[in-house]
């Protein structure tokens, strides 16, 4: 089903837009079913978990991170992930930056970003971003590389609340990269879209989507 499932969801991606498996609560069997089908980009809510599976999985997997990162696990995430989704703090950002310098390289990171009536409370408003944005991270944070930005549209039914939270959301993305673009040569990343919405994402100017129970099934929560 994995395979299927994977391969539906392929057939409908326009070339250049990311799938990203998000693998969080599933077993290593069942990432390696996705890998065996080509998958190459996982997505990972939790620290803990992501450790266990990076161990025995292929090296060559480009993690996603896409959980909330608590400051102490920070280390254990650096360096090891392709992308860190889901900086939603100045002082994330800035101990991401530290942590990679210490390491010697560059962490590509994206912006998590939250726009009206999303239920998280993770993320940077739009108004929040572009203030961060106009102090010149790129040069206070040498350790980071700033990719673009997450987010999420509000958790509902209605399509048209949807598409205007992913607006927005590409708006912000489309206003920063207008005035800061000599700045950030590698800002190409807009993850919006994840099962019950991707395809309206990809209507509103998606570069990757994240996508999980519409490949692995529904997760066991239950046990989390
Ligand atoms: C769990 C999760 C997803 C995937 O959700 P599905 O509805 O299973 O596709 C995407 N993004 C984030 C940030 C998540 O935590």
């Amino acid at each position: 089903m994995i395979k299927e499932n994977l391969h539906k969801i392929k057939t409908e991606l326009p070339a250049g837009v990311e799938l990203v498996a998000v693998s969080k609560f599933n077993s290593i069997e069942r990432i390696a079913e996705a890998y065996a089908a080509g998958q190459r980009h996982f997505g990972e809510s939790r620290v803990q978990e992501f450790m266990t599976k990076i161990e025995v999985l292929p090296a060559d997997i480009n993690w996603h991170f896409i959980g909330h990162l608590q400051t102490n696990k920070i280390r254990q995430v650096v360096g090891k992930v392709a992308l860190i989704e889901s900086v939603d703090t100045e002082k994330l950002l800035a101990l991401i930056s530290k942590e990679a310098e210490k390491q010697g390289i560059r962490q590509d990171v994206l912006l998590q970003i939250h726009v009206a009536f999303e239920e998280t409370k993770f993320g940077f408003t739009p108004a929040e971003l572009h203030t961060l944005i106009n102090t010149s991270p790129w040069v206070k944070y040498p350790g980071i590389r700033l990719r673009g930005i997450m987010g999420m549209a509000s958790n509902t039914d209605n399509e048209q609340r949807i598409t205007a939270d992913f607006k927005a959301i590409r708006q912000t993305f489309d206003d920063i990269l207008s005035h800061h673009s000599q700045y950030l040569p590698d800002f190409n990343i807009v993850s919006m879209g994840m099962s019950g919405d991707w395809k309206i994402a990809l209507s509103c100017g998606t570069t990757s989507v994240r996508i999980g129970s519409a490949i692995f099934g529904s997760r066991m929560y239950a046990n989390h």
